[in-house]
């Protein structure tokens, strides 16, 4: 059942913005993904809103597979915050789950290439249909992780497994991209694991999409896409940002 709670939440301290710590590992995007971004930008630029449903639909397969693999019964839900700037020039959403989160080589292997996305089909399909729009075949395909720069010239994901046996103590990581280039970062998060478990995608919103910091409009867009599909509690906030 989908559960959406609009909240305003007075007071939310911002996470601080990493410094660069010296251990970041810079890796080049495969050309794959290159034209990935040209194709996601060019032609879905009218369809931006399915960031939403793209980035709900993988916080809820990572809820899923948390719930599969644990056997206790954990925490399972997905949170959406909605942060202006002071001053109303920008922003940023930050969508959080407490799934089953990537180690940084699966942040590498996952986000970085398009090995295991759904957008290789996408991309094929896309190209074989030049010209015929592609407006209706998003509706059958998942475009996944990379629509999240249709909204986003920067996107940082901050993500930290469960223990394990496998692996008994991980380490938050951090996966850091901005749309105009061609390489990613991926680097311990410099907060420590304030995770506890699961997944912080934060969108750092282009001046075009600041539509989707109202939390209306994300709650019309959630129950939409996302409101029959997902198995998880959404809650969705918004910071109300004050002259102090
Ligand atoms: P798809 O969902 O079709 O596999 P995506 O581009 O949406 O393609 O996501 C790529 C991969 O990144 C997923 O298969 C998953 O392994 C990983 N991933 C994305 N978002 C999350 C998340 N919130 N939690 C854990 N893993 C994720
Ligand atoms: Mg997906």
């Amino acid at each position: 059942p989908l559960l959406l709670s609009l909240t305003l939440l007075s007071g939310y301290v911002l996470a601080q913005e990493g410094k660069a710590p010296a251990d970041k590992v810079k890796h080049d995007y495969q050309s794959d993904v290159a034209r990935l971004r040209k194709i996601v930008i060019n032609s879905l630029y009218s369809h931006k809103e399915i960031f939403l449903r793209e980035l709900v639909s993988n916080a809820n397969d990572a809820l899923e597979k948390l719930r599969i693999t644990s056997l206790k019964e954990p925490e399972l839900n997905i949170t959406i915050k909605a942060i202006p700037e002071e001053g109303g020039k920008g922003g940023k959403i930050i969508i959080r789950d407490t799934g089953i989160g990537m180690s940084p080589e699966e942040l590498t292997a996952n986000l970085g290439t398009l090995a295991k996305s759904g957008t290789s089909e996408f991309i094929s399909k896309v190209e074989g249909d030049e010209a015929g729009g592609n407006g209706n075949l998003i509706g059958a395909f998942g475009l996944g992780f990379y629509s999240s720069f249709l909204v986003a010239d920067r996107v940082e994901v901050a993500s930290l497994p469960p223990k394990s046996k496998k692996n008994p103590s991980p380490v938050q990581h951090v996966f850091a991209s901005s749309a105009d280039e061609s390489s990613f970062e991926v680097y311990p998060d410099p907060r420590g694991n304030v995770l506890g478990r699961g997944t912080e995608i934060t969108l750092h919103l282009k001046d075009d999409a600041l539509e989707y910091l109202d939390t209306v409009e994300l709650a019309k867009l959630v129950a939409k896409h996302s409101g029959f599909s997902s198995s998880f509690p959404v809650y969705l906030y918004e910071l109300e940002t004050k002259e102090v």
